[in-house]
This record gives structure tokens, C-alpha cells and sequence, in this order.
């Protein structure tokens, strides 16, 4: 098939605890809710845009231009935006000109020309770009992220309904596929060539996107882990919404990463890996 290009876009910076991206499961570490700011470190938020023979397809969609009018830190902002609890996790901002849908535009690319925008899951440094991509043809979410978001605890607590309402989201099931450390996903097209695989464990319905093409592989793994050296090291992040699952698709994650046909697999957060276009 003709090639396939991505996009590694970043789309700004979340400033977090050193215990959320490599905490092993320790909620209350990762939270960072009793450390001083200096303890903190930033990493990138990252989102990819895939330009398919077939479909234009954004995935996650980074910071929104509200978090950061000014292209700088502003705590008012976010806590109108977020929510107080969300601000204290995490601060974030996103350089003028860098926002997903500011740098789709540079890239002469509109919302209504996106066929699909797919959240990989539905915390706030994922949906938060998202209502700039309302006239997208499709955004999509996986059914059990959406069921889990939209619960009554975790509607007031992790998640921030607000960021995805009234943008037209809608979720996909996914098939039995065999793929995947639970066995379990959604492809996109039709023709196996971007692959939604399930690896739940950061979240119940988080999904990795897998792009295949002539004998090659991209694996986008957004927070399964949060840096190549997470699958190294087989470190979880410190947010687990299911420690035992996280580890499983943390494996999976490092297996389809050192097959020979993968060339390229990132994290959202890894502060290692810059900004780049892959053709495969
Ligand atoms: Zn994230």
C-alpha cells in the first residue's frame, strides 16, 4: 500500500510528580497532592497524526488553547478549565502556535477534514484539545473508557466530563481479535493497517494504536507506560486503575516493541522523544 506518514506532534507540557510516570501503582504518590512544586518535573503531552492512504486520523488531542491563553502557566485558567483537584495533579501549558488543532492548521488541515479523532482514553491531558475538533467526522472512544469515565465517582474525581460533552464523541466495542494483551481489538479501516488494541490497567479502556505497512510497525502506546525505558525497566505508571493488567499490557507493549518489523514505539509522556514524522 502506498505509505502511511505520522506525526509525533507536541502539543505542550504537564508538570506531575516523579511518582506518576514510573510510581508502580501508588495512587497517593502519584497524585503528588503532598509534594512541594519543586519535586515536580515536566514532561511533554504528546498526540500523533496519521496521514493514511485512506483516512485522516488524529490520536489524543494534547492541551486546549483554554488551559493556556497566554501560551504560559495560568492556574486560573486550568482550574476553570480542569478542576481544582485536576489542577493540583496536574499544571500544564502548551506553547502559542502548539495546540493539536493550531498545529493541524500550520499544516493547512481543518477539523472537518479529520475523518477520525480517537481518544486513546479520556484523562484530561488526552481530551482536553478535543472541542476544537468538533467537526471532525468521527471522534471516537472505546465503550468501556466511557463507561468507566462517566461513572459516578470517577465523573467527579480522574475525569472531567466537560472536556469531551456536546463535541458528538461516540464509542466503539472492541472484537476478540486475538490481538493484544487481552486478547482484544478495534480496527479502525478495515484492513487491519491501524489497529486500536486494548491495553487496559492505567485505565479500564485505554487502547494503543498499531499501524502496520509493508512488513512494517508503528506501536503509540500513550500511557501504558510513560517512556521507553517503562517497558525496559517494566516500570507502571503510578496511576493503575488495575496493577495486574497494567503489567500485562506493559509486556505486551515491550513485546510488540522489540519485533523486528516495529521501527518506531513511543509513550505520550516520554520526555526522550522529540517531535518527528515517520513515513512506513
Ligand atoms: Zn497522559
Amino acid at each position: 500500500m502506498e505509505k502511511i506518514k505520522i506525526h509525533l506532534l507536541r502539543c505542550g507540557y504537564v508538570l506531575v510528580s516523579p511518582n506518576l510516570p514510573f510510581g508502580n501503582g501508588n495512587l497517593i504518590k502519584a497524585s503528588g497532592l503532598f509534594e512541594p512544586k519543586k519535586e515536580k518535573i515536566w514532561l511533554p503531552v504528546n498526540a500523533v497524526y496519521i496521514e493514511h492512504p485512506a483516512a485522516k486520523i488524529l490520536i489524543d488531542t494534547g492541551w486546549n488553547r483554554a488551559m493556556s491563553p497566554e501560551g504560559v502557566e495560568d492556574k486560573e485558567a486550568q482550574i476553570k478549565h480542569l478542576s481544582h483537584l485536576l489542577y493540583e495533579i496536574n499544571q500544564g501549558y502548551v506553547e502559542s502556535g502548539k495546540t493539536a488543532d493550531e498545529q493541524l492548521s500550520q499544516m493547512g488541515i481543518n477539523a472537518a477534514d479529520l475523518d477520525y479523532v480517537v481518544l486513546s482514553h479520556l484523562d484530561c491531558d488526552h481530551a482536553s484539545g478535543l472541542s476544537p475538533f468538533k467537526e471532525a467526522k468521527k471522534i471516537i472512544v472505546s465503550d468501556e473508557e466511557m463507561k468507566s469515565a462517566t461513572g459516578v465517582i470517577n465523573s467527579h474525581t480522574r475525569y472531567t466530563p466537560s472536556l469531551w460533552e456536546g463535541t458528538g464523541i461516540e464509542t466503539f466495542s472492541f472484537s476478540n481479535t486475538g490481538l493484544g494483551p487481552v486478547g482484544e481489538s478495534y480496527d479502525l479501516l478495515g484492513d487491519s493497517s491501524i489497529q486500536l488494541v486494548h491495553i487496559p490497567g492505567h485505565s479500564k479502556g485505554l487502547v494503543a494504536t498499531l499501524i502496520s505497512n509493508n512488513g512494517k510497525q508503528v506501536l503509540y502506546f500513550s500511557d501504558g507506560g510513560y517512556a521507553t525505558r517503562s517497558w525496559k525497566d517494566m516500570l507502571l505508571p503510578g496511576v493503575c486503575e488495575n496493577k495486574e493488567a497494567a503489567y500485562k499490557s506493559l509486556e505486551w507493549i515491550r513485546d510488540i516493541s522489540c519485533t523486528n518489523s516495529c521501527v518506531d514505539s513511543f509513550a505520550c509522556h516520554d520526555p526522550e522523544i522529540s517531535p518527528h514524522v515517520i513515513e512506513i
